[in-house]
């Protein structure tokens, strides 16, 4: 079952989008289940379940944290998450560097932007982006590389609304990538989930999270 879903929203992603599966709240059975169906990227939104879930998952799984990252939590996850998709302030970046070096590596983040018509989505501002982006002190900061932007979109089925707000967030991705500076390296546009992937992936987007398309819904 898992696999075939998986299999055929691959296959909707023409090779343009590379899929994450979102396993919160899902026991480590069914994350086995997707490895075995080819499944090589998770994503999940709490620290604690994905410190917990890595470990008895095989080494090659990339760990992809998509929820609200706490500074004090950031070294349970820095020795092994693939992608942070939810940075929003120089405060965090600074300390994913300082746990990254701890670590000895340089750990790939991407900038959450706030697109979406509601008040509780986190994420920074068009214009707080680029200030980030252009902010002196990333200078020193050498174990970390900023590879993109992350948003979500407004949960309606307006679809018109939906596509506007991914289409400005292509647009900001590709202005803010120009900024010439060593530790940004733009390559991912992380948009879409499982109500709005396809418009995503015709928007821009290269990596989609997936979770209740392919495992159902979460109580
Ligand atoms: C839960 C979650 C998803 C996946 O949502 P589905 O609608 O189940 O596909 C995607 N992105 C973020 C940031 C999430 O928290």
């Amino acid at each position: 079952m898992i696999a075939d879903t998986i299999r055929l929203i691959e296959s909707e992603l023409h090779d343009k989008a590379k899929l994450i599966a979102v396993t919160k709240t899902k026991p480590v059975e069914l994350l086995r289940e997707a490895y075995e169906a080819g499944c090589r990227r998770f994503g999940e939104n709490k620290v604690q379940e994905m410190a917990e879930k890595q470990p008895q998952l095989p080494d090659d799984v990339q760990w992809h944290l998509i929820g609200h990252l706490q500074t004090n939590k950031v070294k349970y996850i820095a020795p092994f998450v693939a992608l942070i998709h939810s940075v929003d302030s120089l405060k965090l970046l600074q300390e994913i560097n300082k746990q990254a070096a701890k670590s000895n590596r340089v750990i790939d983040c991407l900038l959450q932007i706030y697109i979406a018509d509601e008040e509780t989505k986190f994420g920074l501002s068009a214009e707080e982006a680029e200030a980030l982006l252009n902010a002196p002190e990333l200078d020193a900061l050498s174990h970390i590389r900023i590879v993109g932007l992350m948003g979500l979109a407004t949960n309606t089925d307006d679809t018109d609304k939906v596509r506007l707000e991914f289409r400005g967030l292509k647009e900001l991705y590709d202005k803010l990538g120009q900024i010439k500076r060593p530790m940004i390296q733009f390559s991912e546009l992380s948009m879409g989930m499982s109500g709005d992937y396809r418009l995503a992936v015709e928007e821009g987007s290269t990596l989609v999270r997936v979770g209740s398309a392919i495992f159902g819904s979460r109580t």
